[in-house]
């Protein structure tokens, strides 16, 4: 199939190398040179810019940051032109990006104007999973546009949800990062506790994963350094999930949350210990760093 993957970050670099090593004809563009040499050292080709990556693609991938980035890919903006107009009728537009779910439903529905189908697909499990291809889907989407995607969708993950029609796998996205945030700063929490009493933070972490504190941060993640030889805390932080990213989709998850007047207290007490973090000068660090606000200094 030809697929055009635009966003090779740490998340959509391993993920465009995965279509390509299944066999698949991907043509890849990002705006950071260094992301691109990374994905072609691989074999995958590299377009001069996204609409010569995007000519002749029947499917198109894109994973960016955050909402506006989406937006002006496909819709366009003040400096770019959109996307939208260069693609085929027929084409199909799967969103990996953690974004506003409204902005899905808005680019969804140009898309659908155009005979184009435009599908929510926001992912968990790191950039780890995004390595094994492994990660887990949501998906929100019309039921046919995502059994369109699945062939491609389990080249790059194991879990596929369908969370409901488009923007749903968005809403989804943030209730579980929103947990994802709270669950990160309580566990760096209760192990900085127990390193202040002289507790070993290996042996500390091990105990609370095999007990009912147990959690992904604990499994998959620890914030500590050195307990997990290949988590971001044993690498000064690098690579991973940035702080801003998580701090974006707190964000969003407040917004929504005061959309639909829904209580969500821990969420929002997460949101301020993030951007203080990011003011703090650790927005570009992985989001296990939040671990810094509660370590003792030595
Ligand atoms: P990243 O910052 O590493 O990568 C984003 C890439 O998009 C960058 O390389 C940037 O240059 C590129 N980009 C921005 N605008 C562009 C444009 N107009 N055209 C081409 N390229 C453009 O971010 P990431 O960690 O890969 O995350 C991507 C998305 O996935 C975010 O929405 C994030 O919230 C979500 N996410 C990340 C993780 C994670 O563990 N990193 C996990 C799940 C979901």
């Amino acid at each position: 199939m030809k697929i055009a993957f635009i966003g090779l970050g740490n998340m959509g670099g391993p993920m465009a190398i995965n279509l390509h090593k299944a066999g698949h004809d991907v043509s890849a563009f990002d705006l950071s040179k260094p992301a691109c040499e990374k994905v072609a050292a691989d074999g995958v080709r590299i377009a001069a810019d996204a609409a010569s990556c995007v000519s002749g693609a029947e499917v198109v991938v894109s994973m960016l940051p955050a909402s506006p980035h989406v937006e002006a890919l496909f819709l366009g903006n003040g400096q770019q032109p959109g996307l939208l107009p260069l693609l085929a009728a027929g084409t199909l537009v799967i969103d990996c990006s953690t974004i506003a779910a409204a902005t899905s439903r808005k680019v969804a529905e140009a898309a659908k104007a155009r005979g184009i189908a435009f599908i929510d697909a926001p992912v968990s499990g790191g950039t780890g999973g995004a390595i094994a291809g492994t990660l887990t889907f949501m998906v929100g989407a019309e039921a046919a546009d995502l059994e369109r995607a699945r062939p491609l969708l389990e080249k790059m993950g194991a879990n596929i949800f369908h969370a409901g029609s488009v923007g749903a796998g968005q809403t989804a996205k943030i209730c579980n990062n929103m947990l994802l945030g709270i669950l990160m700063a309580g566990t760096s929490e209760a192990i900085a506790l127990g390193v202040a009493n002289g507790l070993d933070p290996k042996v500390l972490s091990e105990i609370m994963r095999r007990s009912s504190g147990g959690n992904w941060a604990l499994e998959k993640y620890n914030p500590w350094p050195g307990v997990m030889e290949a988590a971001p805390a044993s690498k000064q932080y690098a690579g991973g999930f940035g702080t801003d990213l998580m701090l974006k989709d707190l964000g969003l998850a407040q917004e929504n949350a005061m959309a639909v007047k829904a209580s969500t207290p821990l969420g929002g007490l997460a949101r301020n210990l993030y951007a203080s973090h990011s003011l703090a000068g650790h927005g570009a660090l992985d989001f296990s760093s939040i671990l810094f606000s509660v370590q003792k200094k030595s």
